[in-house]
């Protein structure tokens, strides 16, 4: 038996086998939890479906995390199927490209600082406010994703740094708030991975090679590291944890100063 068996789980942001969501419902669905799908737009649809099957999902939901109509029809939609909800990812983010690179002071527009925090932020409340009552009477459990970017500069990260450090906050309050009602909520900052997300990142592979040279496991982390992590925090196991930003980084926010490879060979 798995540590989320008898749990229905809400994954919101697979687009891809390689989508990070991705890693976090395989790893649910191996600990015994029943899972849920949702996708932004007809492209995706397409992509989403058969992976949901692979996990023996066949509920596949439009969601375009921007639209409130999207949310209230997926969660309609949702209940219709379920009775009950435990567990809610969040692994939604997006900015305009332009904004996610050069210079952070010249390419930070207002528009494009409210989409960042539209989409990668505002979206977390939204959907913990539409799952709150399909999770009424059982230990909820809510997951989003951030990234270091939220509480240090990282080069090109820039407007998504700000949306990320509001999604951080997001957590405590939502942790707050939904705590008296058993609903936990929780984040993992996790390390850079390539998703289709991250391409859109200027010099995303500079970052892989910069970790996977200082961070203490000297590696990068994968998909099944971070799932494995979602897991457990959405788990009973983790019933006393809430209102967390856990790194999951190979240790690569915790080095104040590393030579790398050299260190090595003493160089
Ligand atoms: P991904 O596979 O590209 O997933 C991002 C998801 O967000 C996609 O499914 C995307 O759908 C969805 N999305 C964007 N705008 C949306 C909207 N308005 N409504 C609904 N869905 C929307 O990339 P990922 O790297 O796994 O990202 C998942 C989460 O992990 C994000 O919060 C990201 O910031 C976070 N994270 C990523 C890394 C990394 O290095 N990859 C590190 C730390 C944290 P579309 O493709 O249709 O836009």
């Amino acid at each position: 038996m798995g540590i989320l068996s008898g749990k229905r789980a809400f994954i919101v942001g697979v687009a891809t086998d390689r989508s990070i969501a991705w890693g976090i419902a395989q790893a649910m669905k191996a600990q015994g939890a029943e899972l849920a799908f949702s996708y932004q737009g007809e492209k995706l649809k397409d992509r989403v479906t058969p992976l949901a099957e692979s996990v023996g999902s066949r509920i596949v939901l439009p969601l375009d995390v921007s639209s409130d109509a999207e949310i209230d029809a997926a969660f309609a939609a949702l209940s219709r199927e379920w009775d009950s909800l435990d567990i809610l990812v969040h692994a939604v983010a997006f900015a305009p490209r332009e904004a996610i690179e050069g210079s952070f002071t010249a390419n930070t527009s207002r528009e494009a600082f409210r989409i960042a925090h539209d989409v990668s932020s505002y979206s977390l409340t939204a959907l913990a406010r539409a799952a709150q009552p399909l999770m009424a009477g059982r230990a909820g459990a809510v997951l989003t994703l951030s990234y270091l970017g939220a509480v240090r500069s990282i080069p090109s990260y820039n407007v998504m740094g700000l949306a990320k450090a509001s999604l951080e906050a997001n957590v405590r309050f939502l942790a707050a708030d939904l705590g008296p009602q058993n609903i936990r909520v929780n984040a993992i900052s996790a390390g850079p991975v390539k998703t289709l997300a991250a391409a859109g990142i200027s010099g995303f592979r500079k970052m892989l090679a910069q970790v996977a040279q200082v961070a203490p496991l000297r590696r990068n982390v994968s998909t099944e590291d971070v799932g494995n992590a979602a897991a457990f925090l959405c788990s009973d196991m983790a019933a006393g944890i809430t209102g967390e930003i856990v790194y999951v980084d190979n240790g690569f926010s915790t080095v104040g100063m590393s030579f790398g490879a050299a260190a090595a060979d003493g160089g």
